[in-house]
């Protein structure tokens, strides 16, 4: 059982837009292993992206709400209504803000054998594939929010947004 490490907001590869996979076979199952195998063995983790494991490809694995998906290639087809809550990301643990969303998607992808799934999903779950398809884009959470501050979970610590997006600039240097 292969577990990588999660990359960490500051690391550019979070902001580059990961490729559409074009071939669904054997070395796809061993990526999208090595991303459900990482994301089972993480506390507290409902989803996590490709990009998140330094791996530029249209890949995601859900498993949140009692419902397991591996989203290939996925891909919003519509959306309605709006819902503000909290989020937070495995690349910046602890920490968590106010997020304006939509309150339902209509989401079509592709599982690991290449068959096509659509679904619709609202509240928390349309949450996490929205989060989850803007990693795919180089999108964080932190460029959705609704107030100034990021709040840490335990101990209340508050971190400005405007910073963290200085952190996590596109094309920023190490
Ligand atoms: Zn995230």
């Amino acid at each position: 059982m292969k577990k990588v490490k999660i990359i960490h907001f500051g690391d550019p590869v979070l902001r580059q837009k990961a490729e559409p996979v074009a071939v669904f076979h054997k070395k796809l199952y061993a990526v999208v292993d090595t991303i459900k195998n990482t994301l089972l063995d993480t506390d507290y983790a409902a989803a996590l992206a490709a990009n998140q494991v330094s791996i530029l490809k249209q890949i995601t694995v859900i498993d949140y709400c009692d419902e397991y998906f591996e989203m290939i290639n996925p891909e919003i087809l519509e959306s309605s209504g709006v819902n503000i809550g909290y989020e937070g990301c495995l690349s910046f643990p602890g920490f968590s803000g106010k997020v304006k969303r939509f309150e339902n998607v209509t989401v079509r992808f592709f599982d690991r054998y290449g068959d096509e799934k659509i679904i619709q999903r609202s509240g928390s779950m349309a949450r996490c594939i929205q989060h989850e398809l803007d990693h795919l884009n180089g999108i964080l959470y932190i460029d959705r929010m609704v107030e100034d501050f990021v709040t840490h979970d335990e101990n209340n610590t508050k971190l400005y947004v405007a910073d963290l997006q200085q952190l996590t600039a596109p094309g920023r240097k190490e």
